[in-house]
């Protein structure tokens, strides 16, 4: 008998012990927990998988109703930049889980259903694992697409990661102290941009900036430090938006002999970072380079073949294949394909060493 009041119930309960998107998913398999706890078993045992991919990257295949396929991506990210990863579907009806994991694998980072798309902000550099899998019986054709944006916009109207020309962590006054930013080199009189949103905490002339303003992107966020300006354009305790100007490129403070420049820090509660991350401008990777046009996803090699950990020779060799041995097709990243053994390990392998099976 249906329970009218069910669902109602079902939502207060969720309130209270919030689950996850794949317990909500389980509920669906109430009478076929079988096919749910196989799908489930293929996203656990991925979680030791250790594929390796450079970003920006862009992947495509198709989806099928004959294997449990689980992605996974190990990425780098530094603190700073915006993960995004992407599910573009022909249908939009077959939903896929999109997770990210940091270093406690008990636990995404952060989970998506049913969207094409899932953003995440690193609070440290490290390694990250991008996860993603089809509903059960998924059958469509895919690109996923995984990249990285900056936090925030650059700080020098008109410049780019070219004008950067003075790292982190380079050595000052003969190595007595480290360059605790990034230097934008542009003419004097550049307007120097808010990267973000927030509030001016301080703007006046001292110390090795010379003039100089500070602004802050939260009440407890981070400190953006611009310094050696010539000319200041905002007032203390302002409230900006990300492109107001702020001031106007110059040399003053320890820079009166360095060319024009905009010297360019961030502040945590921890001290400062490399800000490179946070102002650095990335593209989306291209999906157009290459074309997916296997019709079936058995594949077999044609000789021996070496199995990389990720999409170039530049990744290590995590295995062998001997020729006319089975394999099953993930997808395709330019020449090379992702795909899984007979012994179900996941690897990357040039498609000239591969053929359908006729
Ligand atoms: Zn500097």
């Amino acid at each position: 008998m249906q329970c009218s009041g069910c669902s109602g119930i079902q939502k207060v309960t969720d309130t209270i012990t919030n689950p996850t998107a794949r317990e909500i998913y389980k509920r669906e398999f109430r009478d076929n927990e079988q096919v749910y706890n196989n799908w489930q078993a293929a996203y656990q045992t991925a979680l030791t998988d250790s594929t390796t991919v450079s970003l920006p990257y862009v992947e495509k295949g198709k989806f099928s109703t004959d294997i449990n396929e689980v992605y996974t991506y190990d990425i780098t990210l530094e603190e700073g930049e915006v993960l995004i990863a992407e599910v573009i579907k022909d249908s939009s009806t077959q939903r896929v889980f999109i997770e990210v994991l940091g270093s406690d694998t008990t636990k995404p980072e952060k989970a998506e259903i049913n969207r094409t798309q899932i953003k995440y902000i690193p609070d440290a550099t490290g390694t990250y694992k991008v996860i993603i899998q089809p509903e059960i019986a998924a059958d469509t054709p895919f690109t996923i697409s995984i990249y990285k944006r900056p936090q925030y916009s650059f700080p020098v109207a008109g410049k780019g990661n070219a004008d950067v020309g003075s790292f982190w962590g380079m050595e000052r006054d003969g190595g007595k102290r480290r360059h605790e930013g990034i230097d934008i080199f542009a003419k004097k009189g550049t307007p120097v941009v808010a990267a973000t949103d927030g509030f001016i905490t301080y703007t006046g002339e001292r110390g090795l900036g010379g003039k100089q303003v500070w602004l802050r992107d939260g009440m407890f966020g981070k400190s953006l430090y611009y310094a050696h300006l010539d000319s200041i354009a905002v007032q203390g305790s302002a409230t900006v938006k990300t492109g107001d100007t702020l001031g106007f490129v110059g040399n003053t403070g320890n820079a009166r002999f360095t060319p024009p420049h905009l010297h360019f820090g961030i502040y945590t509660g921890r001290g400062a970072v490399n800000p490179l991350p946070f102002v650095f401008k990335t593209n989306k990777p291209e999906a157009s380079g290459f074309t997916f046009n296997y019709t079936a996803l058995q594949l077999k090699t044609k000789a021996t073949a070496n199995l990389r950990q990720g999409p170039s020779t530049s990744f290590n060799t995590i295995g062998q294949l001997t020729a006319n041995d089975t394999i099953q097709l993930l997808g395709q990243h330019h020449d090379w394909l992702h795909i899984i053994t007979r012994n179900g390990k996941k690897a990357f392998l040039h498609k000239s060493l591969a053929r359908e099976i006729k």
